[in-house]
């Protein structure tokens, strides 16, 4: 090996050894008698010091190096006298005997410090150089702490590890497929997988009773800070197992990556109906960090005279805590933001509890103070609170008024990073009304099972019906989701029907999995966690593209290696494309 030790191991246990130290330059001081350097790897930073005492020569080389030159450079371990005792070589320095210069650099385009002066843009350019920063470094550094985690804790009980293709045909996620033409069966595509469900059901069927797999899958899909074309799925399946025995397997897993990565022990966690969860919080993902759940208020508020809320389906609000003294402004500020398009709502109805034990709303001429005492009363409120009311059509204002709870919940700082707060959301919906296309679609997909006493409903309110569908949720993230499945052909043949299906489209493209469910299908069920969530939760970010190594940006480009790019005009033809379309 070219060194003898890290850049971050020497410390005053070995004073007077010489040493080979490998790394980058981080930066030079030059105080004219002395010149310290610091050399940067990935495990730390070790300063050097050339003095009086170097040879002449050393002494020169030392003045050439810039920034993020690559050195060799060999040493004696002293004791500093100024000792920086926040890092772990903070008690030492290399007296360096000699230095090789291993490869130049050119001055970076942005510092490659925690801190960094380089934008997005230019970060993501030189990805390779903001992977040499230690926020980023760390990042990555977790996240293979954490597959490995899932890899133990899952082979312990027996699940083992597949990998399924990925040339293959569509899977029906709900999500575009992208797609890769067949130069030897020219006209015809393969699709890349948005996850493995229908191979990793095909595998129970094998028998192989446990299957997992950390695989990336591929969505066609508009981006957001938490989505990216390609990204990794924790991806399991088990046979003979009911949904109890998955949710706690996996809530298993989740306590064991949080005990292991992040010595924290998290209580049982906690259940809800996805129809409480609308109810309660607007949202199948609520953030359970803060309450301020949905109070539903048309028995109170209907049948006064004020127009508004008579003609609405839903009046629901919520009761931000301590935010009486909102002024006029704040008020005004926040029903312009909630008129914003991205939301849309038509205005914002709020209630004072003012510290003086009097309620003053913004609908006064409407409702007297008995009025205004039932309204605090549904909310438990106290003096000081403040009641913030939407009304409308009641998926809208669902909607509408989660975004104001998480809104008013980062306002009010009940969302701190540190807290995590899993739950289980349950008996999801199998099937929803999609306005588009006008037909109902698989709110999971459509090979999760309907809850057996909700079958007979398919025909009459489809709508209706449950899933053996659960969704595990942190801090208002969807970090994984899953079924029971159907393992019967005449239910599965059902099911595409009911989604839009003839038998012979059916036939087409699921025929394998069905035919597969006539050679003695075992009862089974899975779920899938979105990993780079689970690695941005862990690392305390907002967006996953920082627990990826080379992420794509906003419009799905990787700005680096500069694609998606043209292919030559000899690639097309070979792929029998037409380009005159
Ligand atoms: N394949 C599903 C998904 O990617 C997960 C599952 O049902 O196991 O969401």
């Amino acid at each position: 090996m070219l060194r003898t030790h890290t850049c971050g191991e020497l410390n005053l246990a070995n004073l007077g050894e010489t040493v080979t130290l490998c790394g980058w330059v981080q930066k030079s001081r030059d105080l004219g008698g002395t010149t310290f350097i610091d050399v940067r790897d990935r495990y730390g930073l070790t300063q050097l010091v050339l003095n009086e005492d170097t040879s002449s020569v050393i002494r020169e080389k030392g003045r050439t190096l810039g920034r993020e030159f690559v050195v060799k450079v060999t040493g004696t371990v002293l004791e500093r006298t100024n000792k920086n005792l926040k890092m772990p070589t903070g008690e030492i320095e290399i007296a360096v005997n000699d230095i090789e210069i291993i490869n130049a650099s050119k001055i970076p385009p942005f510092m490659i410090e925690d801190e960094t002066d380089g934008g997005e843009e230019l970060r993501a350019k030189y990805r390779y150089l903001d992977l040499r920063r230690n926020p980023i470094r760390n990042n990555l550094m977790l996240r293979h702490k954490m597959a490995q985690e899932v890899r133990k804790y899952l082979d312990a009980l027996n699940f083992i590890e597949v990998e399924t293709p990925v040339l293959i045909k569509s899977t029906p996620e709900g999500a575009r497929d992208f797609v890769v033409p067949s130069r030897m069966n020219p006209g015809e595509f393969y699709a890349l997988p948005q996850s493995p469900q229908t191979f990793k059901q095909l595998l129970m069927v094998s028998g192989f009773d446990r299957y997992f797999q950390i695989v990336k899958c591929f969505r066609d899909e508009d981006l957001r800070a938490d989505r990216q074309p390609e990204f990794t799925q924790i991806d399991c399946e088990l046979a003979f197992i009911e949904q109890e025995d998955i949710l706690n397997i996996f809530e298993g897993l989740t306590r064991h990556l949080f005990r292991t990565v992040k010595g924290i022990e998290l209580n049982e966690f906690p259940r809800m109906q996805y129809a409480d969860a609308m109810r309660l919080y607007g949202s199948d993902k609520p953030d359970r960090r803060f309450g301020m759940e949905f109070v539903e208020l048309n028995g109170i508020m209907q049948g006064k005279g004020f127009s508004v809320f008579d003609n609405a389906e839903l009046i629901v609000g919520i009761n931000a805590k301590g935010c009486a003294e909102y002024t006029r402004k704040q008020l005004d500020e926040l029903t312009e933001w909630l008129k914003r398009p991205q939301i849309g709502a038509t205005g914002l109805i709020y209630c004072r509890y003012q510290a003086d034990g009097t309620l003053k709303s913004s609908v006064d001429k409407f409702y007297g103070e008995d009025d205004l005492t039932n309204l605090a009363a549904a909310f438990n409120a106290e003096p000081g609170d403040l009641i913030l009311i939407l009304a409308g059509h009641s998926q809208k204002v669902r909607k509408q008024m989660n975004e104001l709870r998480l809104e008013m919940g980062t306002r009010l700082g009940l969302r701190d990073k540190n807290t995590f707060a899993p739950l289980w959301v349950l008996d999801f919906p199998l099937l929803e009304w999609d306005e588009e296309s006008g037909r109902y679609h698989a709110m999971h997909h459509p090979f999760t099972s309907p809850k057996p006493e909700d079958i007979a409903m398919l025909d009459t309110e489809p709508g209706e019906v449950r899933a053996n569908a659960y969704d595990l949720v942190i801090n208002g993230t969807e970090i994984g989701g899953g079924s029971i499945r159907i393992h019967d052909r005449g239910l599965q043949s059902l099911m595409f029907k009911h989604l839009g299906f003839s038998a012979e489209e059916a036939q087409k493209q699921f025929g394998f999995l069905m035919d597969a469910f006539e050679y003695g299908a075992p009862p089974h069920g899975g779920i899938a966690f979105g990993f780079d969530r689970l690695c941005s939760i862990f690392a305390g970010l907002d967006s996953i593209r920082d627990v990826i190594a080379f992420p794509k940006n906003n419009s799905g480009r990787d700005v680096m290696i500069d694609t998606p790019s043209t292919i030559s005009e000899a690639q097309m033809n070979e792929l029998k494309i037409n380009t005159t379309v």
